[in-house]
C-alpha cells in the first residue's frame, strides 16, 4: 500500500499512538488527531482530506521561496551524488561550506565575516550562548556571564535558548538555567500609552540601561533582541529604539546580539533587519530562511571584535555538532540565496508586496474586534480585542486567536495565533493577488469569531 491509500482517519490514528509532535497537548491530540499535510505547491499545502489550504505562515515563518522549487531539489540531489556527508571536525571542510561561509560574509552587514553551522536556530543561539561566554573569559573577564533578553521573545526550544527566551510556560517546564534576565519589550500595544514614539522609543530602552546598572555591568555579556519579535506576536519597535540600545551596550561594553532566525534572508526588504534598521550586531543568529525550510540548516554570523579574538588566543573552541555545515544543506542553501537574488525578491518585497500588505490590511483595523494592525516588510499581526475602547483585552488570553484561527483555516487560510494575536510571515513570492486572498478570507474569519462571541 502506498501512503495515499491509507485513509486520513488510519494517519490519525498512527500518528497520535506513536508521534509526539512539538509544543502539542498529547491529550487533545489523542482525542482529535493531527491534520495530516500531504504535499505543498507554490504558496498552498494540501491535507489528506484533499483541503487546498493558502500559507500565509510559509510553513513556519521559513519556506521564503515557497514550495515546489526544483532548484532546491537539485542542489540536494547533485550534492548527495557527490558528497552527501562529511565532518568538518579535525581539519576539514568541504566545497558548498566554504563558499557559503564566504557568501553569508558578504551579504551580512560590515563585521560580520565569520559562520559558525548548526542544524536549527536553537543551536544557533546555544553557540552563541557559549562563544559570548567564551570570549568574555578570554578578555579576562568570566564574570561576564550574563544574558539579557526580552519578555516574548523566543530564540528556541533547548534548555539554554529557551532560558535565554522570554517565553514563561517554557521557563516553568525545566528551562529556566541562572545568568539569564529579561526586560519588557517595546510592544507599544500594552506599554506605549500616550507617549509619542520618540519617547516610547528612549522609554522601552532605557530599561535595557536600568537592568544592566542593577545586575553590574561587570556581569553582564550580552544583550540578545530579535529585530522584531517573531513568535512573541510580531512586535514591531518604535523607530529609533534600537539606535538608543546599541548605544547602551557600546556605552555599558556589553555585545550586542541580532537573533535574525526570522527577519533574515528578505523579509524585511533587506537580506537583513540589521540592514533595514540599521543595526550593527556584534553577533547574529540565523536559520529557518537560510534554506527556506527545504533542509535543516542554521548558522551563527560571528564579529570580527569576538571572531579576532578567538582566532588570537582561543584554542580550540570545544563545541560543535556531527551536523555542523552538512554538505547538503550548505548546497540547499547556495541555491537557495540564489534563488532570491536571481528573482529579485528582495526587492520584489521592500517596493512592491510589502508595502501592498501594509496597504491591504490596513481596513481591519476598523473591525469591531481588532485593537491593532502591524505589519514591517512581510511579517503582520492583527491583534484581537474584546472592545475597541480602551482597548479592552480578551480575559481568557489565547482563546479568541485559537477561535480565529480555526475559521481561517476552515476557509482555506493558514494563520497563526499568538496569544490574541493574528499572524502573518507569507513567503517573499506571495503576489498581491495572494494577499488579496489572505485579506479576504482574514476578514471573513473575523467576522465568523465576532459572531461566534456575540460582539
Ligand atoms: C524559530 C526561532 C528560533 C529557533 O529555531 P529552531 O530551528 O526552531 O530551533 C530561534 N529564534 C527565533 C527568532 C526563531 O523564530
Amino acid at each position: 500500500m502506498t501512503f495515499d491509500e491509507i485513509s486520513t482517519r488510519d494517519w490519525q490514528a498512527i500518528d497520535s499512538a506513536h508521534h509526539m509532535a512539538p509544543f502539542t497537548d498529547y491529550g487533545a491530540q489523542r482525542q482529535h488527531g493531527a491534520r495530516i499535510i500531504t504535499r505543498a505547491d507554490g504558496h498552498y499545502i494540501f491535507d489528506s482530506d484533499g483541503n487546498r489550504i493558502l500559507d500565509g505562515m510559509a510553513g513556519l515563518w521559513c519556506v521564503n521561496v515557497g514550495y515546489g522549487r526544483p532548484e532546491l531539489v537539485k542542489a540536494a540531489t547533485d550534492q548527495m551524488t557527490k558528497l552527501p556527508y562529511y565532518n568538518n571536525f579535525f581539519k576539514t571542510s568541504n566545497q558548498p561550506v566554504a563558499a557559503l561561509s564566504k557568501k553569508l560574509a558578504e551579504i551580512t552587514p560590515e563585521g560580520l565575516n565569520n559562520a559558525f553551522f548548526a542544524n536549527s536556530g536553537s543551536e544557533a543561539n546555544d553557540t552563541i550562548i557559549r562563544m559570548v561566554r567564551h570570549f568574555w573569559a578570554l578578555e579576562g573577564k568570566p564574570e561576564k556571564r550574563v544574558i539579557i533578553s526580552r519578555d516574548y521573545g523566543y530564540h528556541g526550544s533547548t534548555i539554554m535558548s529557551a532560558s535565554m527566551g522570554g517565553m514563561s510556560g517554557m521557563h516553568d517546564q525545566a528551562a529556566n538555567e541562572p545568568d539569564f534576565d529579561h526586560i519588557r519589550p517595546p510592544y507599544g500595544f500594552l506599554y506605549q500609552g500616550n507617549q509619542d514614539e520618540a519617547e516610547f522609543a528612549a522609554n522601552a530602552a532605557s530599561w535595557l540601561e536600568d537592568r544592566i546598572i542593577e545586575i553590574g555591568a561587570d556581569r553582564v555579556a550580552a544583550f540578545v533582541a530579535e529585530p522584531v519579535q517573531g513568535a512573541g506576536g510580531v512586535i514591531v519597535p518604535p523607530q529609533g529604539y534600537f539606535a538608543h540600545i546599541q548605544d547602551i551596550c557600546r556605552r555599558q561594553d556589553i555585545l550586542f546580539v541580532a537573533d535574525e532566525v526570522i527577519t533574515g534572508f528578505g523579509r524585511t526588504g533587506q537580506w537583513f533587519a540589521s540592514q533595514t534598521m540599521d543595526l550593527q550586531p556584534d553577533m547574529m543568529a540565523m536559520a529557518k530562511g537560510l534554506t527556506s525550510g527545504y533542509v535543516p540548516m542554521s548558522a551563527v554570523m560571528v564579529g570580527d571584535r569576538v571572531a579576532s579574538r578567538l582566532v588570537s588566543d582561543g584554542g580550540e573552541f570545544y563545541h560543535g555538532f556531527t551536523y555542523s555545515g552538512h554538505p547538503v544543506a550548505a548546497a540547499v542553501a547556495l541555491a537557495n540565496l540564489e534563488l532570491i537574488e536571481r528573482e529579485g525578491l528582495i526587492e520584489r518585497v521592500r517596493e512592491d508586496t510589502a508595502p501592498y500588505l501594509a496597504e491591504a490590511l490596513a481596513p481591519l483595523a476598523a473591525h469591531r474586534i481588532v485593537g491593532e494592525v502591524r505589519t514591517f516588510g512581510m511579517l503582520a499581526a492583527i491583534e484581537l480585542v474584546q472592545g475597541k475602547d480602551g482597548p479592552v483585552m480578551f480575559e481568557d488570553i489565547g482563546a479568541t486567536g485559537v477561535i480565529c484561527r480555526d475559521h481561517a483555516i476552515s476557509r482555506g487560510l493558514m494563520m497563526r495565533a499568538v496569544r490574541d494575536a493574528m499572524i502573518l510571515s507569507p513567503a517573499l513570492t506571495y503576489s498581491r493577488a495572494d494577499i488579496d486572498e489572505t485579506v479576504r478570507i482574514a476578514g471573513q474569519a473575523l467576522d465568523a469569531t465576532a459572531d461566534q462571541l456575540g460582539l
